[in-house]
């Protein structure tokens, strides 16, 4: 399959069975904007609670915060972000669409219209808003562009409040806000999304390079447990001249995706930036006290940053397959690892029109829903149920016959190689936990 053509039926894919929808689509839609249907918000919340087990809950070296999307506007100040985070685009004089020029490669008209460009202008990245009832009076401030800052002023808090010692980390999940100019290609580019940020601290004497290798390894362990293939990415260092001033060293990890190979997350080293400017700015000290080795030190930083939406797009774009089956029909399948799939299992009945059977299959879902999401289906025949289940990735599918009434057992079919086991109804649970 063409890799221009998946990108095209994994977007209709996306709409028709509710993984993504376009925003405000009944009023012509919010360029950039989307929402996440029924299967999406699962798919996400499953690649959101990994990222936390993994990489929160099963270490000692990381606690995490959930912070507010509005912060003070001296944070941003202090971060930099509002003297600098600003893109320089290009307008179009007769469409007036704004383009990045290092997104055009050669192009020197305007690629929708063909209009001519306005020299290149800075244009802020924020999204500004006004707190108060009174837009004139109203204090301003900003929805936050990243998560990370959060991170470095709560930092304090943290310190205080938990037994953390250096080195550790501090990791957030959350929303942010970028008004920037979008290329297409679904949830790539958004102008709100999702980050998954890992603020690490550690002293400045110590060798740090050591310490970005492992966390390297360590989001490539990640990528690993969701399911993508490592051939697929691409670790890119980034070069002194495309780095921020103040890291010392920054990884781009890039994922072969659909529409061509792009950013999938990053990471940097920031040295101590970030909490120099915080303690400059507010005038509080941030200094670390290191009671084994009786010193005072401003920690610097490592910064692992992942963005939800591009790891959801990658998933799905890795999972998408379609199969010619012997009968020479298509079958398309999600395979995605059952760990991240939106339900882990379906259940029906043979004949939706044999009330013993729905009545079995009834009850059957109820005792598996205690554990799992489970889909219970008695639409159409039992051959479109198992395509429909296949689209969206379900791993395993139960169906209820004349046996289960007769003896107990039901057959559960494999989503990947379409194989068929017989079990017994109390042993399911234990069936799909084990292939799980
Ligand atoms: P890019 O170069 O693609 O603009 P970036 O280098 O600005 O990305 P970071 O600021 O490092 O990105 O943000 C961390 C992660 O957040 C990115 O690796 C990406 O996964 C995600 N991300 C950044 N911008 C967007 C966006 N507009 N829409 C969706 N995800 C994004």
């Amino acid at each position: 399959m063409a890799e221009d053509k998946k990108m095209e039926k994994l977007v209709s894919l996306c709409k028709r069975r509710g993984f993504v929808f376009p925003n405000s689509e009944i009023y012509g839609g919010l360029a950039n904007t989307y929402d996440y249907g029924p299967l999406g918000v699962e798919l996400k919340n499953n690649i959101k609670q990994l990222w936390w087990r993994f990489f929160v809950q099963q270490r000692d070296d990381i606690v995490g915060i959930d912070g507010a999307i509005l912060s003070k506007a001296q944070v941003f100040a202090a971060s930099g972000h509002i003297e600098n985070f600003k893109d320089a685009l290009v307008e179009c004089k007769k469409c007036h669409k704004r383009f990045r020029p290092d997104k055009l490669s050669d192009a020197t008209r305007c690629p929708d219209c063909g209009g001519k460009f306005t020299k290149q202008k800075m244009f802020s990245g924020m999204f500004k808003t006004i707190i108060g009832p009174i837009e004139e009076q109203g204090e301003v401030t900003y929805l936050r562009p990243e998560t990370a800052q959060n991170i470095f002023v709560d930092y304090k808090n943290v310190l205080q409040s938990t037994n953390v010692k250096i080195p550790f980390g501090i990791a957030q999940m959350g929303k942010v806000f970028r008004n920037e100019i979008t290329t297409g290609n679904l949830i790539f580019r958004t102008l709100e999304f999702e980050q998954m940020e890992i603020e690490y601290f550690v002293n400045p004497k110590d060798d740090w390079n050591k310490k970005f290798e492992q966390w390297a390894d360590c989001m490539h362990q990640f990528a690993k447990l969701v399911g993508l293939n490592l051939k697929k990415i691409h670790d890119v260092e980034v070069s002194e001249k495309d780095r921020a001033f103040y890291s010392q060293r920054t990884i781009d990890t890039e994922y072969e995706f659909p529409f061509g190979q792009d950013e999938l997350w990053g990471l940097a080293y920031r040295g101590d930036y970030d909490l120099s400017n915080h303690q400059k700015h507010s005038g509080v000290d941030l200094t670390y006290f290191d009671a084994q080795n009786n010193e005072r030190y401003l920690p610097h930083v490592i910064e692992p940053t992942f963005g939800v939406d591009r790891i959801l797009l990658a998933i799905l774009s890795e999972a998408y397959v379609e199969e010619t089956l012997e009968s020479g029909e298509t079958r398309v399948v999600l395979k995605l690892k059952p760990i991240i799939a939106p339900y882990k299992v379906a259940v029906f009945p043979l004949l939706a029109n044999k009330e013993k059977l729905v009545e079995k299959a009834r009850e059957i879902c109820r005792e598996l829903k205690k554990s799992y999401m489970v889909f219970c289906d008695d639409r159409g025949n039992i051959g479109k149920r198992y395509r429909y289940q296949d689209e969206i990735g379900t791993p395993f599918c139960v169906t209820i016959d004349f046996d289960t009434l007769e003896k107990g057992t039901v057959t559960v079919r494999d989503r990947d190689t379409m194989k068929q086991d017989v079990v017994e109804v109390g042993k399911i649970e234990e069936y799909i936990a084990g292939r799980l």
